[in-house]
């Protein structure tokens, strides 16, 4: 299903023009217009799911399995020295789109980039507690 609103239903399905890398019956792969490297890109379903939660379960294995191949494809072919694969899910993680999206990003020695986050410190104690919260 695509959402009449929302501007990632219209670029996977060809309604708005980008820059596509590889399209298939499920996914539209287009450059990102505001690349954080050279080649930065996005999976993009062409029904509409807002996040992950909403993905269903086939989709996210096939959306991994064209994410290496896609990944195998772009280091290759812009030298790439190493690759960030990224998925951010509401706001307070950083989703700025609400259409699922799977960020391909080819990283490069020296590309000035921070894209990993800041390790903070924890307890044994913490990890214990939280690991329950999330296990029980
Ligand atoms: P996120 O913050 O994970 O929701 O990522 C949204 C991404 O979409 C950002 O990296 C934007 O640069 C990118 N973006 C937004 N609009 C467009 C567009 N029309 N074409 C290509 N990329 C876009
Ligand atoms: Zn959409």
């Amino acid at each position: 299903m695509k959402k009449d609103d929302c501007i990632f239903c219209k670029i996977a399905n060809g309604e708005i023009p980008a820059k596509t890398l590889y399209e298939d019956d499920m996914f539209r792969v287009i450059l990102d217009l505001g690349p954080a490297t050279k080649g930065h890109a996005l999976i993009l379903p062409k029904d509409h799911y807002a996040n992950l939660f909403e993905l269903p379960d086939e989709t996210c294995a096939d959306v991994m399995k064209l994410a290496k191949k896609m990944a195998t494809r772009m280091t290759e072919r812009l030298h790439a020295d190493g690759f960030n694969i990224i998925q951010n899910n509401f706001e307070a993680a950083g989703q700025t789109v609400m259409h699922y999206h799977l960020h391909l990003i080819p990283r490069y020695e020296d590309d000035g980039q921070h894209i990993l986050w800041n390790p903070t410190t924890v307890t044994q104690e913490e990890l214990e507690k939280t690991m329950e919260e999330i296990i029980k």
